[in-house]
């Protein structure tokens, strides 16, 4: 795990009671989502509107940056009636794409067998859930699935977590939340949410990018050793690949 100056200290998973957990990107590769929306859409557009592929992809960048933070953005009602194409059929048509990143269910055990709450929070909208969980069948681990549609706001918007804590009664300084998108963990931190994990390769096609600004990890199996040497440590020191690693 990467450190960063800003939230450097000492991890201890002890002081942790709640994980929370992103779904696209973080659980689940988002090759699916990159693909779905970047080439699939844009090639059925183009055939509806009797445009280029190159053309469609274009316009279609623009409409999906007009709606970015708000839970439009991952509306599929709202995009199906916006670009006349139904949106769920096409996910499903596609959904051998969707799988769960490496070390992921060893991380959910990893937390059940530690006594964690466990929720998945994600921006997505319900029927994408359906299809995203129906295929990767991780649904099970989760004490609550908490969609953005369901709180009112997305998880870029501060009242989000304000509702979310709410709706699930949990402590936020004794959360634990894990995202690829920085901007959220940002929301998330002025909350008050006392752990955050960026991931950093959220795309398999893709290469990781870092955090500057919080601790990024490549895969779950990093935050697993992390807390697994973490639990009972007395010197609340943890040495990983030769060399001292805080969160
Ligand atoms: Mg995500």
């Amino acid at each position: 795990m990467q450190n960063s100056a800003q939230t450097a200290r000492t991890f201890s998973w002890d002081a942790i009671a709640t994980v929370l957990l992103d779904m696209d990107g973080t659980l689940l590769d988002k090759h699916f989502d990159d693909y779905f929306w970047e080439v699939y859409i844009p090639e059925h557009y183009s055939l509806l509107h009797n445009i280029t592929v190159e053309e469609a992809a274009m316009e279609l960048l623009e409409r999906y940056r007009s709606m970015e933070n708000s839970l439009l953005w991952s509306d599929v009602e709202h995009w199906s009636r916006e670009l006349g194409l139904d949106i769920p059929e096409l996910k499903l048509r596609i959904d051998h794409l969707i799988a769960v990143h490496p070390h992921v269910t060893d991380f959910l055990d990893f937390c059940r067998t530690q006594g964690k709450r466990l929720h998945l929070v994600t921006n997505a909208h319900p029927r994408t859930l359906a299809i995203k969980l129906d295929k990767a069948g991780i649904g099970g681990w989760f004490d609550r699935l908490i969609c953005a549609d369901e709180v009112g706001f997305a998880k870029e918007q501060p009242q989000f977590w304000a509702k979310l804590q709410e709706m699930l009664c949990f402590d936020p300084a004794r959360s634990l939340l894990a995202d690829d998108t920085e901007k959220v963990l940002r929301t998330a931190e002025r909350y008050g949410i006392g752990w955050l994990v960026h991931v950093a390769r959220p795309s398999s096609r893709r290469p990781a990018v870092r955090s500057a600004l919080y601790p990024s990890i490549d895969s779950f199996r990093e935050l697993i050793d992390l807390a697994a040497a973490a639990c009972g440590r007395t010197d609340r020191t943890t040495h990983a690949h030769g060399k001292e690693t805080r969160l």
